[in-house]
């Protein structure tokens, strides 16, 4: 995945979890702008999000479950105008208690014995990575509409004379059976 941002682990999305009794628990947050401004990320610039957490505890384990859902502002690869991007997605952490050692396994963390709390930002914020198309862009018609035509007036100018290597790829299409 692409790295490059550190996720300041908030309060809000600490779970203490000695408390809990074996089972499952639910949690609910909102994610904010505030919550992507600090983070050092430069793709994100801000987002509203709704998220669910269930947490099932048993003797030796935590398993979360994580639920993203809303939109994230980023920059249209297209217009460079802020864009709303609609993302959805799941992912599953666990940790285990009183583990010796890190397990060095992405999805299971190892927690020290004493530990009485875990935090979700880090994850949360991984969550949300991952659900981000590689590009992204306005729907078609959404774009900022100076740059359109700027645009549009561009891909008319390409469009005389034609690309040779369009024309060799068209003829190799035609060609197929
Ligand atoms: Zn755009």
């Amino acid at each position: 995945m692409r790295k490059g941002y550190i996720v300041e682990a908030l309060l809000e999305h600490t779970i203490p979890f000695t408390g809990l009794s074996d089972g499952e628990h639910e949690f609910h947050f909102v994610l904010g702008d505030d919550f992507f401004i600090k983070a050092s990320d430069e793709e994100l610039e801000g987002g509203n999000l709704k998220v669910g957490v269930t947490l099932v505890k048993s003797s030796n384990l935590l398993v979360t479950t994580m639920h993203v859902e809303g939109t994230v502002r980023v920059e249209c690869a297209r217009c460079a105008a802020p864009l709303d991007l609609p993302i959805s997605n799941d992912q599953r952490q666990i940790f285990q208690l009183n583990a010796d050692e890190d397990p060095g396994d992405d999805e299971l963390v190892g927690l020290e014995p004493g530990a009485i709390s875990i935090n979700l930002s880090h994850y949360l914020y991984e969550c949300i990575r991952l659900a981000l198309p590689i590009r992204y862009v306005h729907p078609p018609g959404g774009c900022d509409p100076e740059v359109e035509a700027t645009l549009q007036k561009l891909s008319v100018d390409q469009e005389h004379p034609p690309d040779p290597r369009w024309e060799a790829l068209n003829k190799l299409k035609n060609n197929l059976p």
